[in-house]
């Protein structure tokens, strides 16, 4: 029987909370890690759209975290 053992795909990003956005093939937010410095939790949502920062909801935090790699 096989076993589907997948590796960890990275979670897809949510559309921008602009509602003008959601039609638009660039309304998907990027995830801006330009305020990560030491502390892995403090990225935002970045809509190349609308130029917008978003801050995540603590679901986000938590499905989109990246742990550093030392
Ligand atoms: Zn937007």
């Amino acid at each position: 029987m096989l076993t589907t053992t997948r590796p960890r795909t990275t979670p897809v990003p949510p559309p921008c909370p602009d509602r003008a956005c959601h039609s638009d093939i660039h309304g998907l937010l990027w995830k801006d890690t330009t305020y990560l410095r030491n502390d892995p939790d403090n990225w935002r949502w970045y809509c190349p759209r609308c130029g917008q920062h978003w801050m995540p909801t603590s679901e986000q935090f938590v499905a989109h975290r990246t742990f550093p790699t030392v």
